[in-house]
């Protein structure tokens, strides 16, 4: 984060605005729209501060303006230059300064701005492509309902009373977030604020009455929530909703900083391990805290690499939650296989190639797993192995003395969707020594069958790749209708 953003309170205030062309008149507005009390210093106006006429003091001799007592000044002047001695003075009076279009002399840069006031969102990009903020602007404009302007007002003029009547910090969280959740934010939201703001102060009696949050339960839940193979653009929806409602998330070796980061800032954060022959906290105690957290009346959020079902021990988690009574959700999540195939362009299946895919383990509970190898050595299959870079070369041979043909294409992918993915191809007969060669450490999945050859045919864009395949307009087209067929 290069600059803080603050939400500055301006009502009453002093603020200067230089420049009197289109630029500065949006300045002007802004600054208006906050409350502040504008002086424009420019010899002559643009017509489009007509509107704003009466609301606004002009000064044509800047020279003779005085900036002291300016909280900001905007420096918005036709030919983009910041007339030096204005800048001076302005900045020797304490204004935080901005210069437009010179992110180099500014003191705070305005982001691009969502108005659902109250409710205000404010985005930047640090200066490094204003174009982006604006384009994100725009999506978020179309997402964000106008009526939430609404609601936040409705809320925001029951928080002291609600506050007034409940104590608990997190009893209030959980009441807002069911009237959230619930028929009085849909009532603003039709546009009936006065039946919801009734109806609010209804739910707050009655929630003082209960002493909870009204929901009539102490005990918290669980979430077993699929956090993807490392990229976060590959969470859930949900999952991201679930990261935004925890008290408390146990988190593994598997779920990368970057998700982690996502999950609501005050959220306390255990780590439980685990790599192999490495568990932080056995498969049983990490049951067991889950028990007791939600016993606590938390919400707990239990992350998961890919998806917690799929070599996840998932089902060994609920079973403990659900001997012991606590209410759970699961959330799926992407898993390795299908993230890291897809971000180094190698389909799962093909008409052609591979009518099934298997998923399986290299690692049982005591080293190496044996493996069904009849339905392994199927044709026309593909297998995903995950776990099995420690016994790889123990794999591929075994492959090969069962009757796979040697030239069988194989693909290593370690760190697939992460920034540092990086994907070592060959076939079953030197992948291991390639993968040793190639020193992969991470997370590793090894993926066998002749899909991994159309890699090079299909060419696709795979967004994370370390060195992306050059790809041609035509390869692109080509690949996407292979991929809708
Ligand atoms: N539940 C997880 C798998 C857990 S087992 C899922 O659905 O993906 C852990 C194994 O998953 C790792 O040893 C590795 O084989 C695979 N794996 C998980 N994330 C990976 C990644 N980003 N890149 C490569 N392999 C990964």
């Amino acid at each position: 984060m290069n600059r803080l953003p603050i939400f500055l309170d301006l009502s009453g205030r002093k603020a200067a605005v230089v420049g009197g062309g289109t630029a500065a008149a949006r300045r002007l507005e802004t600054l208006l729209a906050a409350g502040a009390e504008v002086v424009v210093l420019a010899e002559g106006l643009h017509d489009e501060f007509a509107p704003f006429a009466g609301r606004f003091a002009h000064v044509a001799d800047a020279d003779s303006y005085r900036f002291e007592g300016c909280r900001l000044c905007f420096f918005a002047q036709a030919n983009g230059e910041a007339d030096p001695s204005l800048l001076a003075r302005a900045r020797a009076a304490g204004a935080m300064i901005n210069v437009a279009d010179r992110p180099e002399n500014c003191d705070f840069i305005m982001p691009s701005i969502v108005d659902r006031s109250p409710l205000v969102v404010a985005i930047s990009t640090g200066g490094a492509s204003p174009v982006l903020g604006r384009m994100l602007k725009a999506r978020l404009e179309t997402m964000i309902p106008s009526a939430y302007g609404r609601l936040a007002a409705v809320m925001g003029a029951a928080r002291a009373p609600l506050q007034q009547k409940l104590q608990s910090s997190s009893s209030r969280l959980r009441f807002w977030e069911r009237v959230l959740d619930g028929p009085i934010a849909e009532m603003v939201l039709a546009g009936d604020e006065t039946r919801a703001a009734e109806a609010l102060a209804k739910e707050i009696e009655q929630a003082a009455e209960d002493g909870t949050s009204g929901s009539g339960s102490a005990t918290g839940e669980v979430y077993l929530v699929g956090a993807g193979p490392g990229d976060p653009d590959l969470l859930t929806f949900r999952a991201f909703r679930l990261m935004q409602k925890a008290d408390v998330v146990l988190y593994d070796r598997l779920v990368d900083a970057s998700i982690l980061e996502k999950v609501r800032r005050d959220a306390e954060r255990i780590y439980v391990g685990k790599r192999r022959n490495d568990h932080a906290l056995p498969q049983e105690e990490i049951g067991e805290l889950l028990v007791k957290l939600a016993r606590q009346g938390k919400r707990v959020l239990r992350l998961k690499g890919g998806d917690p079902f799929i070599f996840g021990r998932g089902g060994e988690e609920i079973e403990k939650l659900a001997e012991n009574g606590i209410p759970f959700q699961v959330c799926p999540g992407v898993t390795a296989a299908s993230g890291c195939s897809a971000y180094s362009g190698i389909p799962l299946t093909h008409r052609d190639y591979a009518q099934s895919c298997v998923f399986v383990t290299g690692h049982g509970k005591d080293g190496p797993i044996e493996l069904d190898w009849e339905t392994l050595l199927r044709p026309r299959q593909t297998v995903a192995i995950y776990m099995g870079l420690a016994h790889l070369a123990a794999l591929t041979a075994q492959f090969i003395a069962r009757g796979a043909d040697p030239d069988l294409p194989a693909a290593i992918i370690e760190n697939g969707t992460r920034a540092s993915q990086k994907t070592v191809t060959g076939c079953i007969a030197d992948i291991a020594a390639k993968a040793s060669a190639a020193n992969l450490r991470g997370p590793t999945i090894i993926i066998v069958g002749h899909v991994v050859a159309l890699r090079d045919k299909l060419n696709w864009f795979a967004p994370q790749d370390a060195n992306p395949l050059p790809a041609t307009a035509a390869e692109l087209i080509e690949a996407r209708d292979y991929v809708q067929q």
